[in-house]
């Protein structure tokens, strides 16, 4: 998922969305030792003893597994599964998914337990227990993938669709017959009252799509623009003519010629509007960064970048608009000493994690000089500044690297950057 639309963070479940996508793919790269992590996908109305009763089977079937190390850990990870199931009367309105296995750091008999409890954006409706080599994020990912919605509408003289298009996924919501004759008018009938007739029948049948279409996709959440399609002219009398709302024709994105009405006709959008659609998100995107560059080139002091001096701003309320790059993989580290209790923090990226914590061992504390230094806390550097922007009530816009300047984002600016609200210092 791309925000490419500034929004308000605090109300915005896109980036609850963005957060949980982050979260699925730093899980899906988790790697047990053996097979036994553990996935547990309890949907909203299930009842929590019946789960738990399920887990204690799981227990006890576990009991059967030869290598000593992995039932341990098998069970291990049931324990702990059931004890954060008790924390619940019922499942959450959206139900809950649990995580937990014995992760290696570094090679065999270095695993250390891990639990992660989520809460699903939406309803889950799959009753799901797993013991895998690595955690099934795939059900909860589809969940976050593409939430942009797109209207189509596709029509002809005879027939007509109105469908929606979230990434490659298609759902008709309607579909219409105009009931209008051909351009063949019977023996015997005068050229001109048939074609008046023809007229008044089409117009009727414009109106009733338009109609439908609008009282169907005003429903739609998350509703960026409309493609209407369909073979022929009859998609442009369509648009042309007083029949769609004002306000719909403006979100009008493209249309789309297709050989066919219907159900196909919709399939054929989906194809052909692909590239049409990654126009309208990367668009929104160059627009929001162009605007930073703007503020940069002008030193109009509006424009600044780095994390030190973005967390600064963004902690004293001053930050209009976050820019973050998607593709920024950094570790906010902080890490303390036994001996004396000093914590340091630092940044460094994702990747280089568990060197960091190797190094960690032969590093002494500067306060006290003994080696007894470890990691308390990690935190996602992004998750961390987009709580900040939540807190402050500032706007936060996820950018892509797939427009030059979402590229320049990340190299030249480090990946963070914002606007501010009035010039600071
Ligand atoms: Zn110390």
């Amino acid at each position: 998922m791309r925000l490419g639309v500034p929004m308000s963070a605090s109300s915005s479940d896109s980036i609850l969305r963005f957060k949980l996508k982050r979260t699925l793919e730093m899980l899906a790269s988790k790697e047990g030792r053996g097979t036994e992590l553990i996935s547990l996908y309890v949907p909203p109305g299930r009842r929590i003893h019946e789960v738990m009763a399920n887990r204690r089977e799981e227990y006890g079937t576990a009991s059967n597994i030869k290598s000593r190390t992995t039932r341990k850990n098998v069970q291990e990870a049931i324990d702990r599964v059931s004890q954060r199931l008790k924390l619940f009367k019922e499942p959450p309105e959206n139900g809950l998914v649990i995580f937990c296995g014995a992760i290696p750091r570094d090679g065999p008999g270095t695993e250390r337990m891990e639990t992660y409890v989520l809460e699903p954006p939406e309803p889950i409706n799959i009753y799901f227990y797993r013991c895998d080599a690595k955690f099934h994020t795939e059900p909860l990912l589809e969940m976050v993938r593409e939430r942009d919605a797109y209207g189509v509408i596709v029509i002809d003289t005879s027939e007509a669709v109105v469908a929606t298009v979230r990434g490659q996924r298609m759902e008709v919501l309607q579909q219409f017959t105009s009931g209008v004759a051909g351009k063949h008018r019977a023996g015997g009938q005068s050229a001109r009252r048939f074609e008046r007739i023809r007229e008044q029948a089409l117009n009727d049948y414009y109106h009733r799509v338009a109609n439908h279409a609008y009282e169907l996709l005003n429903k739609v959440s998350g509703l960026k623009g409309l493609i209407i399609g369909g073979p022929g002219p009859t998609k442009h009398d369509f648009i042309e003519g007083d029949y769609l709302n004002y306000m719909f024709k403006e979100k009008i994105l493209a249309t789309i010629d297709t050989s066919y009405v219907g159900e196909q006709g919709v399939e054929e959008i989906v194809a052909k509007s692909q590239d049409v659609l990654r126009g309208v998100r990367y668009l929104e995107e160059k627009k929001l960064v162009q605007k930073f560059l703007y503020e940069i080139g002008h030193d109009t002091g509006l424009g600044i970048y780095g994390e030190t001096q973005v967390r600064r701003f963004l902690t004293a309320g001053i930050v209009d608009l976050l820019l973050v790059s998607e593709k920024m993989n950094m570790l906010h580290v902080y890490t303390k000493c036994k001996n004396c209790g000093t914590v340091e923090d630092a940044l460094i990226p994702q990747a280089g994690f568990v060197k960091y914590e190797q190094d960690l061992l032969s590093t002494t504390c500067k306060k006290c000089n003994s080696a007894s230094l470890y990691v308390e806390e990690t935190k996602d550097l992004v998750d961390e500044l987009i709580d900040i922007a939540e807190k402050q009530n500032a706007n936060v816009a996820l950018i892509s690297t797939e427009t030059d300047e979402g590229v320049m984002l990340k190299d030249s600016f480090g990946g963070i950057a914002a606007i501010l609200r009035y010039k600071a210092s």
